[in-house]
């Protein structure tokens, strides 16, 4: 399994970025000591893997967006929590047509229902919006309820799941995104959020930088 801890002067470079930011890339050089050419393989591992941000004209900063887990770690090891997005959710009343704007709105692919005490209910794809179009359906007077897949039968992971098994999850059940749950009572769970393949697609291109840049190095 691949795993990268990083240098002590990778890490002296992220505290320094901390420390001043924004701080140009002579700058760093300087204040860790090293010449520009030495330290630029750390830097580029270090905006590629996202944790810093080479913001252009200005400088590196530290990305407010990071992975969300330590190098030290281990990649593989990084939980839903560190990755997972908000979810968009509907009630069970709301049309299909509203859901569908809201969709855009949000620019979402999957959105989730909850019911009227806000747990979760069902799901609902893009393609079953565009099923229940193509039936010709009422969009404006049918409630997401009615096309919704439908609580047992969603999958789901939770905040300390492993990004491995999500993936794996999504990949077998063929399915773009899951709801991440909370289990707050027998058949009741609360949305706190969403793994998607967009969400995991990010984290897999990381990995895979990562691992060119240490290649090269
Ligand atoms: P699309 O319809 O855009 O291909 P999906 O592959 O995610 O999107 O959805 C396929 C079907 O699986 C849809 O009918 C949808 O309601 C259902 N579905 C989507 N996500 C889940 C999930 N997490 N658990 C169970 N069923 C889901």
């Amino acid at each position: 399994m691949f795993e990268l801890n990083l240098t002590e002067r990778q890490k002296k470079i992220i505290e320094i970025v901390e420390k001043f930011q924004p701080i140009t890339g002579n700058d760093i050089a300087e204040k860790v000591g090293y010449s520009k050419p030495t330290i630029r393989p750390d830097l580029s591992l270090l905006t590629h893997s996202g944790i810093l941000y080479a913001k252009p004209n200005v400088g590196y900063i530290v990305n407010e967006q990071p992975l969300g887990f330590t190098f030290d770690t281990g990649m593989f090891s990084a939980k839903v929590k560190d990755v997972k997005s908000p979810a968009v959710y509907v009630q069970e009343e709301c049309s299909i047509h509203d859901a569908i704007v809201r969709i855009f709105l949000k620019d979402a692919g999957t959105i989730f229902v909850v019911d009227g005490e806000g747990y979760l209910s069902g799901v609902v794809s893009r393609k079953d919006f565009l099923k229940s179009i193509m039936g010709k359906m009422n969009i404006h007077n049918v409630p997401v309820g009615v096309i919704m897949t439908r609580m047992p039968n969603i999958i789901t992971t939770n905040d300390d799941e492993s990004i491995l098994d999500a993936a794996v999850k999504i990949m077998e059940h063929r399915i773009d995104s899951m709801p991440v749950v909370e289990h707050v009572k027998e058949g009741h769970y609360r949305i706190t959020g969403k793994i998607s393949k967009t969400n995991l697609s990010q984290v897999f291109v990381n990995i895979g930088k990562l691992a060119e840049d240490k290649g090269h190095n």
